[in-house]
């Protein structure tokens, strides 16, 4: 591009890109490189686990989204997918993983069991959405949900991603505004885990004196 000290610097993105020139905010560079690079934690809990693995045969073929990247250490991932059911013994498990990924980090509640319970709901041994204890960004509805559901899911979370804040005020990406997010592993204590993250999710019911603990 050659102008002379008379004439105006264009700088419309159609003239910048004739010129072979992008300008662009380092807000967009980030979040186009992280939302196309997302690796999930290799881990699964029950049923929806499967269609998870499905997703990255090559009939769904996860990797045209650059989420083919399934880490064995959560160090190592940024998105924690939580596939399957998860039971009060398992819980802390997942907080404590959840801990150990680095920030920027983001979830998936896969199926119905992650979100609520699902069919096990009633479960005195199942947890009634895995969103009491850790953050979720996206819910992922189904017993099971498809491949093709979950590729739906990634791809609202890349919007999610998209839209993030790092600089400048107002920002909204979670590794820039709230620093590194680690709550308290869950223990056991009567019927429930405590503590919660979220306990306006749920919260017990007032136990019947009539009827022995776990039975009702
Ligand atoms: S939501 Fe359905 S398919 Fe998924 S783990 Fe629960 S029971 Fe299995």
């Amino acid at each position: 591009m050659s102008f002379t000290q008379e004439e105006e610097i264009d700088l419309s993105p159609e003239s910048t890109a004739k010129a072979g020139v992008i300008l662009s905010s380092l807000d967009w560079i980030y979040n186009w490189s992280q939302s196309n690079s997302v690796w999930p934690l290799q881990f699964g809990l029950a049923c929806c686990a499967i269609e998870m693995i499905g997703t990255a045969g090559s009939r769904h073929d996860i990797a045209r989204f650059g989420a083919e990247v399934f880490r064995p250490s959560p160090r190592q991932s940024d998105l924690m997918l939580v596939s399957g059911t998860v039971t009060k013994k398992m819980a802390p498990q997942v907080v404590r993983i959840y801990n150990q990924m680095p920030e920027p980090k983001y979830v998936i509640a896969m199926g119905a069991c992650a979100i609520s319970g699902g069919p096990f709901k009633q479960g005195y041994n199942v947890l009634k959405g895995i969103d009491r204890y850790i953050p979720v960004d996206v819910y992922l509805p189904g017993c099971p949900p498809r491949p093709e559901a979950l590729l739906h899911a990634l791809m609202t979370l890349q919007k999610k991603i998209k839209n993030q804040k790092t600089l400048g005020k107002n920002i909204t990406n979670p590794a820039y505004k709230e620093g590194r997010r680690i709550y308290p592993v869950p223990v056991l204590s009567g019927d429930d885990l405590d503590p919660p993250y979220n306990p306006e999710v749920w919260t017990p019911p007032a136990k019947n004196p009539n009827v022995e603990d776990g039975c009702e």
